[in-house]
């Protein structure tokens, strides 16, 4: 079958799938302390319509599936899901991104299910850094929870995310860069994006992976960039004296749109053919209304003819996504 093309010439490989908008932190860079309002348990699709529009994906050469949320594993039965993911032809690399904090207990699980990796986010080792960015006591917990996932060999690499914020992260990173050098985990540093719920962002809080490159490369000399897929949002790099993997996602310094091989879903069904899409496309309806597999492809088609060519954080007018990141799914 002709494989998933936007109008620029972008084949599209890869889809990010919120599960849930539910969240059991509030990350300052993404969630309001409280209020925000959570989707009614009709409105968010069923693992068997998930599993539907994933066949789909994959017969249009979608290889990649992640799944996000909100905190993926606070959605019931997560593992099940994933199980019938990795059952699906053409899926050959599934995912998730996590918060860690109930990874001791889901890991075991994930794994027999069929996890192949493994992202977890942390930005700090310190408790009271932890929880003032979290709005959560629960370093340890998570921790834990990367412990346990590294019991388990098949998923590797372990990456572990953590999102750049200025006049926070600078005293973060000599704890996170040796994090790097004596566990297996890769360590990336994510610029912060104009996606958080309070709409507090501004040029001035990115902290650039140039600038942690910098931190990093005055107290261990230069490191060395190793190669990475052309799709990459990171630029990986490792140690000169070998110990330790680091990967910068610089979206707002060095944007990477023009590589892009991503679509996202949103818990509701909802398709968003970029980050800062300010328009969606309805899938769940069509599911529910009983719409054949050809008229979901020809549904897909027309979403990704529209990609946005890139986003436009840094220009002048730039105006904000229609949701924001745990309403998403990132
Ligand atoms: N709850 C899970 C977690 O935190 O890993 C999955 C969902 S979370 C929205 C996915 C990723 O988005 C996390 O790595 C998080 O740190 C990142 N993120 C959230 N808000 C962000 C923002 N404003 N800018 C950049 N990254 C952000
Ligand atoms: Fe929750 Fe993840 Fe957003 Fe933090 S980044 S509030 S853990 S969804």
């Amino acid at each position: 079958m002709e494989p998933l093309r936007d109008s620029w010439g972008r084949e599209i490989k890869s889809v990010r799938i919120s599960v849930t908008d539910k969240c059991n932190f509030r990350c300052t860079y993404c969630m309001p302390a409280e209020g925000l309002e959570w989707l009614g348990r009709d409105e968010i699709l069923s693992f068997e319509e998930i599993t539907r529009l994933v066949r789909v994906l994959a017969r249009l050469g979608v290889e990649e599936v992640r799944l996000t949320g909100g905190e993926p594993l606070v959605r019931r039965d997560l593992p099940v899901l994933v199980e019938m993911l990795a059952g699906v032809d053409g899926v050959d690399d599934l995912s998730l991104t996590t918060n860690g904090v109930l990874l001791d207990r889901f890991a075991e699980p994930l794994v027999e299910a069929g996890l192949k990796r493994l992202n977890v986010s942390l930005d700090s080792l310190n408790h009271v850094r932890f929880a003032e960015i979290t709005r959560r006591d629960a370093l340890d917990a998570v921790l834990r929870g990367l412990e346990e996932a590294e019991r388990y060999p098949e998923l590797r690499p372990i990456k572990v995310n953590c999102v750049a914020v200025k006049g926070f992260t600078e005293t973060e990173v000599p704890a996170l860069a040796e994090l790097a050098r004596r566990k297996p985990y890769v360590v990336r540093f994510i610029e912060f994006m104009p996606l958080d719920a309070d709409e507090a962002w501004r040029e001035d809080d990115v902290l650039t992976g140039g600038e942690i490159r910098a931190i990093i490369e005055d107290r261990y000399g230069p490191l060395e960039e190793l190669p990475a897929k052309a799709s990459s949002t990171a630029r990986r790099f490792r140690f000169a004296d070998g110990a330790g993997e680091l990967g910068f996602v610089n979206p707002v310094s060095e944007p990477f749109c023009s590589t892009c091989d991503r679509i996202r879903l949103t818990a509701d069904g909802q398709l968003r053919t970029c980050l800062f899409s300010r328009r969606e496309w309805d899938l769940k309806q069509p599911l529910r209304d009983g719409a054949s597999d050809d008229e979901l492809v020809e549904l897909l088609r027309f979403a990704v003819r529209h990609k946005e060519l890139k986003h436009r954080i840094n220009d002048p007018g730039f105006v904000r996504a229609s949701r924001s990141m745990s309403q998403i799914g990132g």
